[in-house]
């Protein structure tokens, strides 16, 4: 093996930050909830997976929260995405070249804190399931991004299959700023993709590029 690349998922690969905001809200306003404004999702619950989202909505809300409760905003929630992406996905340009373009140089691990069957209906879209070697969900992990527990699991995975592999010889494609600090927590070079937030935002959270486009990453991510 030469090189691994783990990709993140919403906001990287199909560009569904606006779809999750949106069923957040659908299921928060049905249960009698302020709903959250686009401001705020991207500054403060962005990166989170649905658990660490929905914990911080209602506690910000002044709501106490339970286990049984979350599990159940997420199911409904998990109901709303499927029709809307069913209906409205949209991918990112350049996004099924960077995953193929980074499974000729080694293995390509998803690391999203969204739902499995979620990751797995983005990647349908893109026709890159063969591409993608291991997935590492929201379901598989007990704290999200920032922790660095996703991608330390995929380090997992990887070194059972490729005991040598070295730290630098992989790369985290990330874009939002939970994001990259889950990946260098985890001490793994990050590259960064500026769809969700400004270079400069990015560059404050220490990735070694930021591209603006995914296509800019496609020469780089087949190096192998
Ligand atoms: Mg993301």
């Amino acid at each position: 093996m030469s090189f691994a690349t783990f990709f993140d998922f919403n906001g990287v690969l199909v560009d569904d930050e606006h779809l999750h905001q949106q069923c957040f809200n659908d299921v928060l306003v049905a249960r009698g909830h302020a709903a959250v404004t686009e401001a705020l999702y991207n500054e403060r619950y962005l990166g989170f997976d649905d658990r660490g989202a929905f914990t911080a909505m209602l506690s910000d809300a002044g709501v106490l929260t339970n286990d049984a409760l979350i599990t159940a905003l997420i199911a409904e929630k998990a109901v709303m995405y499927e029709r809307r992406a069913r209906a409205e996905l949209r991918l990112f340009d350049g996004a099924a070249d960077a995953v193929r373009a980074a499974a000729t140089a080694g293995p390509v691990v998803v690391v999203s804190g969204a739902l499995r069957a979620e990751i797995e209906l983005g990647l349908a879209a893109l026709d890159v399931r063969a591409s993608v070697a291991h997935i590492v969900a929201a379901e598989d992990v007990l704290r999200c991004k920032p922790d660095p527990e996703g991608y330390l699991l995929a380090l997992g995975w990887l070194r059972a299959g490729h005991s040598t592999v070295r730290r630098e010889d992989i790369v985290v494609i990330e874009d939002s700023l939970a994001g990259i600090d889950s990946a260098r927590a985890a001490g793994l070079p990050v590259w960064a993709v500026a769809h969700s937030y400004p270079e400069s935002a990015l560059r404050e959270h220490g990735p070694a590029v930021i591209e603006r486009e995914l296509r800019a990453l496609v020469g780089r991510l087949a190096r192998g």
